[in-house]
This record gives structure tokens, C-alpha cells and sequence, in this order.
């Protein structure tokens, strides 16, 4: 049955319709553009910025952490596994060539949000987007290279150079989940040592040189200006796209300190991660709590929800 389905041009994707309703239907296969592959997706992980699609609904199929196999016979990819890096990026403008092909200045298109994304059978993706992935890392754990370790790399990758490990003393890491435990082992491999991970909400009055805030919560966001030691750094690595206002009280206003904001990661980042990944695979193998097919995505979306796992992983082989 799947077999025939695949063979024609119909695929089976996830339709997210808004007010937390989530089916599975037959669509068509996704357009290919010149200078693109498609994909067929192995494994998509599940993602709390995912909530606000589920909310409201989404136009493009959702899912950005997605790691497949390239079906394009004839092209130099065909039969890899790869990792799918969701900005794309021209390559040549100023900040492509300085490698910060997460922000390229001429395209903003983000895979799983304004184009189609992983949770489908397939995916539409640009060359520039592959990110092979060796084979000594197992299909589970592949999509964690990309939110998990990417952006938890990248950010402390960032800060490094501005509050080092031997001037740090000990982090505070805010928000313990999967890109947290991300940042709390980057920050290991990194030498910071003496690594605290506190709930956003509960009250500490220690006060710290560098704070990795990764849960996105105001209330988080405004206790680290409050904790970040002068001359520290107060990295918002979470996201939240509500409007955010900082009281401009005495707390905010009587220190040097920076506040840096990093996303996602450069495609340079993708060696040195996979480094993270091999060094660190139990821990994160302890993260992926569930896998399941295309028909159990709706409950396992709602169990996600409900703070029942920590990163369900869609699987489809
Ligand atoms: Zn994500
Ligand atoms: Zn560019």
C-alpha cells in the first residue's frame, strides 16, 4: 500500500488546521525547484516552537527538525542522509560570506514555517540546505544536531569569547529543556565547570557572570538582568514571539552587562556538533522518548503538550 502511494505522485503529511487539531491526509508531493532535492524524511523531532502552529494553525507543512535520505536520482546526493539546516541562504551576500548563513540578508525563507517542512514523507529541499550526517550517528538521534545541539552550540560558541571559562565562575543556566541540556553540555566541553540549571520561575539571589536563558519566558528573561553579575552576560538563547518589556528600574539601568541574543547556528557549526554528539550520545539518547509513525502524531503532538516527553521524534521507516 505505501509502496503505491509513494510510486504516484501522493503523500501522507501532517495538516496542522489550528485550535490544537492535527490530521494526517494524503497530499501532493511537494514541488521540487531547480537547485533543490527532495528528501525522503526518516525522522522529524518534535518542537515547543511547533505550540504556536498547533494554536493556529500552519500553511506550510510543520516540522523543522528533520533529518532524511536524498531521493533525486541521477544527483551527486542521491541515497545520503542528511540533516536539514532550515534558514535558507544565497551564499554570497554579506553575511553569507561571513559565514553566518543563519542570517542571510536575501533570503529569510525558514524550512517547517513559511516553506513545507518534515512532518510529511517528504521534503522540497535547496542543495545549500544538506548537511550529511556519518553513519556512525544513529537515525534517532540525527535531528538532535540541528535545535538541540546547533543552537545550544552556537550560543555558547558565541559567549565564549566574551565571558571565558576561567572569568565565568559559576553559569546559571535558565529553562531545563532539550536545548538547555544542549547548552549545559556544550558548556562542559567548553571548560565552564561550575554550571547551576535553575527553573525559570524559582527565585535564586546568587549572582552570576554569564546566564544562558533558554526557556524564552519574560519572567526568566527579566530575573537574569536582575542576577547577570556587572560586566556578565546574559545570553537569551530561548524564543518567545510575544512582545516583551524590561523594566527600566535601577536593576537594568546601573550596570555594564551584555545582553546577546544568538539563533540557530551557522552551517560551519555542522563538524563541530557532530564532535558534540559523539562525545555526549548517552545523555542524548535519554532525551528522545518516543518514536512513533505518521497516525500517531496527533496524540504524541497533544502528549508533547502536555509536558508528558521530553523529544518525541517522529519516525517514518
Ligand atoms: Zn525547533
Ligand atoms: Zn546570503
Amino acid at each position: 500500500m505505501n509502496v503505491s502511494l509513494r510510486s504516484n505522485s501522493i503523500m501522507q503529511a501532517a495538516v496542522f488546521h489550528g485550535g490544537d487539531r492535527i490530521t494526517i491526509e494524503r497530499v501532493a508531493m511537494p514541488e521540487v525547484a531547480p537547485g533543490e532535492v527532495l528528501v525522503r524524511v526518516s525522522r522529524t523531532a518534535l518542537c515547543g516552537s511547533d505550540f504556536k502552529l498547533w494554536h493556529k494553525g500552519a500553511e506550510f507543512t510543520a516540522g523543522h527538525e528533520i533529518f532524511g535520505v536524498v531521493e533525486q536520482p541521477g544527483h551527486a546526493m542521491h541515497g545520503k542522509r542528511c540533516a536539514i539546516y532550515i534558514p535558507l541562504h544565497c551564499g554570497h551576500c554579506a553575511a553569507c560570506e561571513r559565514g553566518d548563513t543563519q542570517m542571510c540578508l536575501e533570503v529569510s525563507s525558514l524550512i517547517g514555517w513559511n516553506r513545507p517542512g518534515g512532518y510529511a514523507e517528504y521534503v522540497p529541499v535547496p542543495e545549500n540546505c544538506l548537511l550529511p550526517v556519518p553513519d556512525d550517528i544513529e537515525d534517532s538521534l540525527a535531528p538532535l544536531l540541528l535545535d538541540v545541539i546547533g543552537t545550544s552550540g552556537h550560543a555558547v560558541r558565541f559567549v565564549n569569547r566574551i565571558v571565558p571559562p576561567r572569568e565565568a565562575g559559576p553559569v546559571l543556566v535558565m529553562g531545563a529543556g532539550p536545548v538547555g541540556l544542549g547548552v549545559v553540555l556544550a558548556l562542559r566541553s567548553f571548560g565552564y565547570s561550575d554550571i547551576h540549571v535553575a527553573d525559570p520561575n524559582g527565585d535564586t539571589s546568587k549572582r552570576f557572570a554569564l546566564i544562558m536563558e533558554c526557556s524564552g519566558a519574560h519572567a526568566a528573561r527579566n530575573l537574569g538582568i536582575e542576577l547577570v553579575l556587572p560586566r556578565g552576560a546574559l545570553v537569551l538563547v530561548g524564543e518567545n514571539a510575544a512582545p516583551w518589556t524590561i523594566e527600566e528600574g535601577k536593576v537594568f539601568r546601573r550596570k555594564d552587562f551584555y545582553m546577546i541574543r544568538t539563533f540557530y547556528f551557522p552551517v560551519s557549526d555542522f563538524k563541530p556538533n557532530i564532535e558534540l554528539l559523539r562525545r555526549y550520545k548517552e545523555e542524548y539518547r535519554l532525551l528522545v522518548d518516543g518514536e512513533f509513525g505518521l497516525p500517531q502524531l496527533p496524540e504524541n503532538f497533544a502528549r508533547f503538550a502536555r509536558g508528558e516527553l521530553i523529544k518525541p521524534v517522529l519516525a517514518l521507516d
